[in-house]
């Protein structure tokens, strides 16, 4: 199937960091798993040869410990993805968000499809779409949209249980990145916060609030996300104030809504949940509509003209690289002129448009700038330095092995060597004795032979 997405500046760098991290700190743990088979294989040989070698059990039992580590490690990091979280009120657009992140229609939305328990998005290299329920390991294929929200209208489930929805990864760039987006019932369907963190959250990267701009960040969001921060040692929130296209209809008070939601959202996350510093704390606060971003990615994709696409990456980039403030209303109006005919009908063609795109696409780089870094640390870091501590102890029990190999050869040497000589001294001495002996009896047979003599001439 054919990638959709064909716009990712250098989003795709940034969330290859971590599928190249990951390759190489399995390839490491491969090795040493390797190293540590081979060592037990070297071990077991030593076994066969002197079985009352104490010394060879020790280092055995070892040396299979930590290879039962290793091979633990191998497993949890072949399974490690990024997890990005969506939290927030019924109907504020988390599962739109997700489908705009995506690209397409995926997870149902709206009216009588409000998600009313987890869902998450995985990638998978199988070619065809399906879901996993609770307490079944039926792929259960689902080609469309409607077959899924059909499937889960039909099963009764608990807002903490997970469903599963798997894509093949070629479908979604975001998925082959080892990306899994997690969808949430609203926060108002039930207060079991810490049967949700502990079930879904505690191994999250990233926590976005889908909020709804047009009221103020409700009790119930501000309590969930107090939990989370009582979890976790600072979680990375971001707060995403979705329905930002509403605010169109009232251009005069547009302004002082947003610098109120943006005052709140900072002090929320600075001064009341501490989790980032002020100067960084702007980054983490967006205005969206993830409608229109979801209907005009779908439209792009449906053919668009290519000028109206250069000029979308244009402005993307200047306003990546700080360029791009108040130019945007010209953008708007240039663009519009590029673009015509494609976003007819709806509400896609009201004032700030533009701005909402490239607040949406500024969203999605800042999300994965932070996720890059901070998943790499938090799902390799701990790993790695408890490959690096397997790896040194190894090295120093085999050079105990080595050490006591040689000592006990150079004993054997030594005692081999005694051995020699007190045969050599008893060889001597029964050179010397057979000597005495031979003068002996030479002394002792001329005696007779006198006495003999003697004898006989008597
Ligand atoms: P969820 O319950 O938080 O997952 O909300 P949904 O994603 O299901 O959205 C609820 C309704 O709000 C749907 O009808 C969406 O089409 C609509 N919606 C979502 N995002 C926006 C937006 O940015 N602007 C507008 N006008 N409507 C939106």
């Amino acid at each position: 199937t054919e990638p959709l997405q064909d716009d990712g500046v250098d989003k795709e760098h940034l969330l290859h960091s971590f599928v190249e991290a990951k390759e190489k700190v399995n390839a490491k743990f491969r090795d040493l798993k390797k190293y540590l088979e081979d060592c037990e294989k070297f071990l077991a040989e030593f076994r066969k040869a002197d079985e009352n070698e104490r010394d060879i059990k020790k280092f055995s039992s070892k040396v299979s410990g930590y290879l039962a580590q290793v091979s633990r490690i191998s497993e949890v990091l072949s399974r490690d993805q990024i997890k990005m979280a969506f939290f927030g009120r019924t109907s504020n657009g988390k599962s739109t968000t997700i489908n705009a992140m995506l690209q397409d229609k995926i997870l149902p939305t709206g009216l009588g499809h409000t998600t009313n328990c987890f869902l998450s998005v995985h990638g998978s290299d199988l070619p065809d779409p399906y879901i996993l329920v609770p307490g079944s390991d039926d792929k259960r294929n689902v080609k469309s949209l409607d077959e899924l929200a059909d499937a889960l209208s039909k099963e009764k489930l608990d807002p903490s249980s997970l469903v599963q929805v798997v894509w093949p990864k070629s479908r979604f760039k975001i998925l082959s990145g080892d990306v899994v987006l997690v969808d949430s019932p609203g926060t108002d369907v039930s207060p079991d916060y810490d049967g949700w963190i502990d079930k879904h959250c505690l191994d999250a990267d990233v926590f976005v609030l889908v909020a709804n701009a047009e009221s103020a960040l409700t009790v119930t969001e501000k309590k969930f996300f107090h939990k989370v921060n009582q979890h976790l040692s600072k979680p990375n929130i971001f707060i995403v104030h979705n329905r930002w296209d509403a605010s169109a209809s009232e251009p005069d008070k547009m302004e002082l809504v947003k610098n109120q939601h943006l005052s709140r959202s900072i002090s929320f996350l600075v001064d009341e949940l501490k989790c980032v510093d002020k100067g960084k704390a702007e980054d983490r606060v967006f205005f969206v509509s993830a409608k229109e971003t979801l209907m005009t990615r779908m439209q792009k994709h449906q053919g668009m003209p290519q000028g109206g696409l250069w000029l979308i990456k244009m402005c993307i980039l200047l306003k990546q690289h700080e360029l791009l403030t108040s130019k945007i209303f010209i953008l708007n109006q240039v663009t519009s002129i590029a673009l015509p005919g494609c976003f007819s009908g709806g509400a896609i063609h009201d004032e700030g448009f533009f701005a909402r795109q490239l607040e949406f696409e500024n969203f999605e780089h800042k999300l994965e700038e932070c996720i890059s870094k901070s998943a790499i640390k938090t799902k390799f870091e701990s790993h790695a330095v408890s490959g690096l501590k397997i790896a040194k102890k190894l090295k120093i029990l085999m050079e105990q092995r080595v050490g006591s190999t040689s000592q006990q050869r150079s004993t054997q040497e030594k005692a081999k060597k005694e051995q020699e000589n007190r045969l050599k001294f008893v060889k001597e001495q029964l050179e010397i004795s057979t000597r005495e002996i031979k003068c002996l009896i030479k002394e002792i047979t001329s005696k007779v032979e006198g006495q003999v003599t003697e004898a006989m001439t008597e």
